[in-house]
């Protein structure tokens, strides 16, 4: 399935679908990467769009029962700045 994508709404570039990896938050503290994501991708400025099929589909693997590919540990840290 092709999926067709609006110039860039913030600079007006072309934008082109591409696999993305994409860290998904849902729930409290719940993360699931979602690797090979079809994305529009702007070529001049990297905003990302996603499609309706596209975010229903993550919201779904995220919540699968399916064994994972890996599983990840990720540190949490509180931002430190002047
Ligand atoms: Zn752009």
């Amino acid at each position: 399935m092709k999926r067709r994508y609006h110039k860039c709404h913030f600079c007006g570039g072309a934008v082109a679908e591409r696999k993305v990896t994409v860290d998904y938050r849902w729930g409290k503290d719940l993360i699931t990467v979602i690797t090979e994501v079809p994305t529009g991708v702007c070529d001049a400025c990297g905003e990302q769009y996603f499609k309706a099929d596209v975010v229903k589909a993550m919201e779904k693997t995220a919540r699968s029962k399916q064994k994972p590919l890996t599983v990840l540990q990720v540190p949490v840290r509180p931002l430190k700045v002047a």
